[in-house]
């Protein structure tokens, strides 16, 4: 366990909770030491290790995210889709003063998440960085196997889903920080806040393998990054398919009252609201009148395409 407070020089690393105890009542006890009310709630808290800023593009149109990931620990970064460099490279540049970028990553080759590659890459000091992602993404250097593995800085493991279908390049990015047990998954255009993405160059059974397989698998408590914020248009159509749905409830109102919905929803959460991580139900066999489950999913992307 990692805690850390501003009153304290540098995080310090305790053993258990009981030692955690120990250690406020050290502090508590030291002459002369003043113990700020909430000090001891704040040595509980884990020091962030894996740390994401959503940098929102196209605002109002297509509202696209690029994501910067970094580890806390090594300052180590990767940024994700960051498809408009005059909307991503500011951030990029700012950070450049505490963050070390160590590669561009891509969740999928449309030019609204894999077409800023070059252009970003110009703008950095380091022009040689690697670019992960699908195969036709612009300027790939580095297209992981499914399932393989390799590290951000000391702390963050990535994991390369791929998902064909929107793409049969798509490949969504599982991340989990070893030391806080954070999990968190970039899914691109593959699954949206309570939708998915269209069947470009897939099948239902493509979709159906991506959501109800590869990325169901993943742990409950996975947060959602998706590629675009579609949250409010997708709750709409939710409401027609779902319509005694009650955790579908919760989704709705926090879409009424935040702009942002990325990383608030995870996995377990998908797969109660998401009518395409449903597609195994009596609800939405009987709403769909097909069984078969890649069926189901065609019939219901035909129907939220008509709107
Ligand atoms: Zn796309």
């Amino acid at each position: 366990m990692i805690i850390t407070s501003r009153f304290l020089a540098r995080p310090v690393r305790l053993l258990s909770t009981s030692a955690a105890f120990v250690s406020c009542i050290r502090l508590a006890n030291t002459p002369h030491f003043h113990v700020p009310a909430g000090l001891s709630q704040q040595l509980q808290q884990p020091l962030r290790k894996m740390h994401i800023q959503s940098i929102p593009m196209w605002v109002g149109s297509s509202n696209n995210y690029a994501y910067l990931v970094s580890d806390d620990e090594s300052k180590d970064a990767v940024i994700i889709d960051p498809a408009n460099p005059p909307e991503v490279t500011p951030v990029l540049a700012e950070k450049s003063k505490s963050l070390n970028l160590t590669a561009i990553m891509n969740t999928h080759h449309h030019w609204d998440h894999a077409g800023g590659n070059t252009k970003v890459l110009s703008s950095l000091a380091s022009r040689s960085l690697p670019v992960i992602g699908g195969r036709d993404c612009e300027g790939v250097t580095e297209t992981p196997a499914h399932n393989s593995t390799f590290s951000i800085g000391k702390n963050i493991r990535v994991t390369a889903l791929h998902t064909p279908c929107h793409t049969q390049d798509s490949i969504c990015w599982f991340m989990e920080d070893e030391a806080t047990d954070e999990r968190v998954v970039f899914t691109g255009d593959t699954l949206f806040i309570g939708g998915c993405g269209k069947f470009f160059e897939g099948s239902g059974a493509q979709m159906n393998r991506a959501l109800n397989e590869v990325l169901a698998a993943l742990p409950d408590d996975t947060r959602v990054y998706p590629g675009h914020e579609y949250t409010k248009s997708n709750v709409k159509f939710l409401k027609k398919v779902l319509p005694d749905n009650r955790a579908l409830d919760e989704l709705a109102r926090f879409a009424d009252e935040n702009q942002q919905t990325q990383g608030k929803f995870t996995i377990g959460q998908e797969k109660a609201h998401n009518a395409f991580m449903r597609v195994h139900t009596d609800e939405m066999k009987k709403v769909t009148g097909q069984t078969d489950p890649a069926a189901v999913m065609d019939k219901l992307r035909e129907m939220k395409n008509a709107g």
